[in-house]
């Protein structure tokens, strides 16, 4: 069923999606075994990601089944496969939403990996780390920074790591909008603040809890979604929710523009060309590069960017990913084995 070598090296409790709509299923299978070129790592913490609950509820189309979901990956290297001689034993790596790229394609060859045309998703065309266990390909693992625990670094491997690729993309503004303050938005806004940049953080009408926690990480202004107090030079949609392309067009002024951060997003409706117009710009940030990814670990290792993390065993990922839905999780969640 899985591709797992069933060869007595131990068994495993996973958390496994069977069907899209879910819930994931607690189950023991045996420990995989790492081909030459990847690694087995012993999972310390996976973070649970906003694409986790798209996968799970069935918004993007099934690649692999049954999957172990889960692609913030923090662990310990306990086995080098035979060419996989970039980590040893006892390593602590992070693995991220890019588990592999083709290497030959036209986006390969021109330093666009993220557009790979036959990638492999860790937690979606490969089993992640909702389990105790997971292989990697070691070409993909990252080196982590010191000065963080595990539990604080799992979010930066997907929520960190997509919202600095969105950041880049966002260019040199000076007033910065983050439509949705979940665990993308939580740890860009200390980025941003850092680098000098006034960030507006917009949440649900009435949700001042996420207000509150957005003005205590360093947003200059938090509020509901339309009601921006000042013309916004860029503005990030981490909200998976289409009617906020337009408001966010409107926000932004002339030469601005829109990132949509989020890898599914509901229908957008139509607006009037006007919104577009005086160059602003409308853009999709997709998956991530290995360079993103050393970038970022770097960023981490100058400015100290603080995760908060809610933890949850591994046994309650289905109430990890209830409370991302239901938007009960200031900061991330995180599962430990
Ligand atoms: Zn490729
Ligand atoms: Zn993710």
């Amino acid at each position: 069923m899985l591709n797992l070598l069933q060869d007595n090296r131990g068994l495993m409790r996973a958390m496994l999606l069977d069907t899209p709509g879910g819930p994931l299923r607690e189950t023991i299978l045996p420990i995989p075994w790492p081909a030459a070129d990847e690694v087995l790592i012993r999972v310390r913490a996976c973070g649970v990601c906003r694409t986790d609950l798209h996968i799970v509820d069935g918004d993007l189309a099934p690649h692999l089944w049954p999957v172990i979901p889960g692609h913030e990956i923090v662990g310990e290297v306990v086995h080098v496969g035979e060419w996989a001689h970039q980590f040893s034993v006892g390593e602590r790596v992070g693995v991220p939403w890019l588990g592999s790229a083709c290497g030959h394609c036209r986006y390969c060859a021109s330093h666009r990996e993220n557009l790979c045309d036959q990638p492999a998703f860790t937690g979606y065309d490969r089993h992640g780390g909702y389990a105790q266990y997971a292989v990697a390909r070691a070409n993909y693992c990252l080196r982590l920074p010191d000065g963080y625990d595990d539990l604080h670094l799992a979010p930066m491997l997907c929520a960190g790591l997509i919202g600095y690729r969105a950041w880049k993309m966002a260019g040199d503004a000076k007033r910065l909008g983050l439509y949705g303050f979940g665990a993308a938005a939580h740890l860009l806004v200390q980025l941003a603040v850092a680098q000098g940049q006034q960030v507006y953080a917009f949440t649900r009408p009435g949700d001042e809890r996420s207000q509150a926690f957005a003005r205590e990480l360093g947003a200059s202004w938090a509020g509901p979604a339309g009601e921006a107090p000042a013309e916004l030079d860029a503005a990030i949609l981490f909200a998976p929710a289409g009617e906020l392309v337009p408001i966010a067009l409107r926000a932004v002024a002339k030469g601005g523009v829109v990132v949509c951060a989020g890898i599914h997003m509901s229908d957008i409706p139509a607006f009037p060309y006007a919104l577009l117009w005086g160059e602003r710009r409308l853009c999709s940030v997709a998956n991530l590069t290995r360079e993103d990814g050393r970038s970022f670990m770097c960023l981490l290792a100058r400015h100290r960017i603080k995760s908060r993390p809610r933890a949850f065993p591994l046994a309650q990922a289905n109430q990890a990913l209830a409370a991302l839905r239901s938007g009960d999780i200031d900061g991330a969640a995180v599962l430990v084995p």
